[in-house]
């Protein structure tokens, strides 16, 4: 069973609330920080080897050491809430559940980097965690651990929750710093890094839900300790949330030393493909990040164990360090469609763009087309390849990741079910009645 850290607590009644949080030991970790010096904070974080969990795997305490200081200048840490990402909901639960983890990762964050001034920039489609958010910020305020002088220590801090206007971009750092200063959410090229200009042109730190509230643990249990768990570099837990043809999808928290296999068919976990059918593929780490088939999926291509962490998942020369992603694990059984699934996607990267680049405004769409015409049965052999070149002259030729995210999943499709494609385009009438998994897989 792995070890729980940040939902050890989330299924006692009343955990929302300031007093049920405190009782069962909330807050303790800021007292703790408050009496810290901030080098000694981050020198905690760096040693924890935590590494970001909204979806690049980059380590926390590196990002907080790149903060720039300049004198009079202030900082903001800023959260980023808006979780967007198709398969992925695991902030959504730690947000409405436990706000208070994220109230206190927020103070200890805060104080170590200088930040009087924090924000929550959520999700415009969370309509309803705003107002558990400003509650909780509300209960912490008049017990004294938001406001001025925090115990007693001389430390401000004021947090302010701010609505996303429903646009998946502004998950990007530099597009949601656009819209938290009241701009349309486009992206910024970079450099500058936020940490030297962001929110106001002023030195800015971005972090995940996830990441801020598992600075309450590192501080409490020690940055040591939570180096411990887990395994290499994928040190402390992580939050998965499971969906899709599975017995039991929801939230679940690992350790990152369990398999993949053990995820997928434990009880303690997914529960097993639903109905009892085949796994035929899994998107490990939320929609940006590639399908993986299910012989590689199980095991490495030297035929080990894969482990769900981030060294393990990135092995096999299908991707990089980030298949970890954002932690959202969508499973596929043997009667889903890769082409349909990967027309899905487009339709939402194309919908998504911002527009800035030409890469990714056209070539989103025109994969999206493409994908639509062999999807139904019309498709030529020649429309695979060129879906292939598409993909390619968008990744790395854009502004932000968007463009990489929307050309990964149909670079990952053609490479590992491109007789899925030609199915399509050999059997134009099968196509728009039957999925291709259904017969043939
Ligand atoms: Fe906008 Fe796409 Fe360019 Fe990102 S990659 S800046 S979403 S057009």
């Amino acid at each position: 069973m792995s070890k729980k850290l940040l939902l050890k607590d989330a299924h006692i009644e009343g955990i929302r609330y300031f007093e049920t949080y405190r009782k069962q030991g909330g807050y303790t970790a800021a007292e703790k920080a408050l009496k810290m010096t901030p080098d000694e904070i981050l020198e905690e974080v760096k040693t924890s080897g935590l590494r970001g969990r909204g979806g690049a795997g980059f380590p926390t305490g590196m990002k907080w050491s790149f903060l720039a200081k300049p004198e009079g200048v202030p900082r903001h840490l800023v959260v980023n809430a808006d979780e967007s990402e198709p398969g992925t909901f695991k902030d959504r639960y730690l947000m409405e559940f436990l706000p208070h983890l994220l109230i206190e990762g927020m103070l200890i964050s805060s104080y170590c980097l200088g930040s009087n001034t924090s924000y929550i920039y959520i999700r415009g489609e969370y309509s309803w965690i705003p107002d558990i958010l400003e509650e909780a910020i509300e209960e912490a305020k008049a017990a004294g651990f938001l406001g001025k002088n925090i115990l007693g220590t001389g430390f401000d801090l004021e947090i302010y929750v701010q609505r996303g206007g429903g646009a998946y971009i502004c998950g990007e750092e530099t597009a949601l710093l656009e819209s938290l200063e009241g701009k349309r959410g486009n992206p910024r090229l970079k450099p500058p890094f936020p940490a030297v200009k962001g929110l106001w042109e002023r030195p800015t730190v971005v972090n995940n839900v996830e990441s801020i509230a598992a600075i309450v643990p590192i501080i409490d249990i020690t940055g040591a300790e939570y180096a411990k768990i887990g395994v290499g570099r994928s040190t402390g837990t992580k939050l998965i949330s499971a969906c899709g043809n599975i017995n039991k999808p929801g939230v679940y928290e690992i350790d990152m030393t369990i398999t993949v296999e053990e995820f997928i068919y434990s009880d303690e976990y997914c529960g097993g493909i639903k109905d009892g059918k085949r796994l035929k593929a899994c998107i490990p780490g939320g929609s940006s990040v590639p399908i993986v088939p299910a012989n590689l999926l199980l095991r490495t291509v030297n035929g080990e164990p894969r482990y769900m962490n981030y060294e393990s998942l990135a092995d096999g020369g299908f991707a990089t360090g980030t298949m970890m992603g954002s932690g959202g694990f969508i499973v596929l059984d043997e009667d889903q469609c890769i082409v349909d699934h990967t027309m899905t996607l487009a339709r939402f990267y194309n919908h998504e763009s911002c527009g800035q680049c030409t890469p990714c405004r056209e070539g989103t769409g025109w994969m999206y087309k493409i994908l639509k015409k062999i999807e139904k049965g019309e498709g030529k052999m020649e429309d695979i390849d060129l879906l292939w070149d598409i993909q390619r002259k968008i990744e790395g030729n854009t502004i932000c990741p968007l463009g990489d995210a929307a050309a990964w999943p149909v670079a990952a499709a053609i490479r590992h079910f491109r007789d899925e494609f030609e199915w399509h385009v050999k059997n134009p009438e099968l196509s728009q009645t039957q999925n291709y998994g259904l017969a043939h897989y």
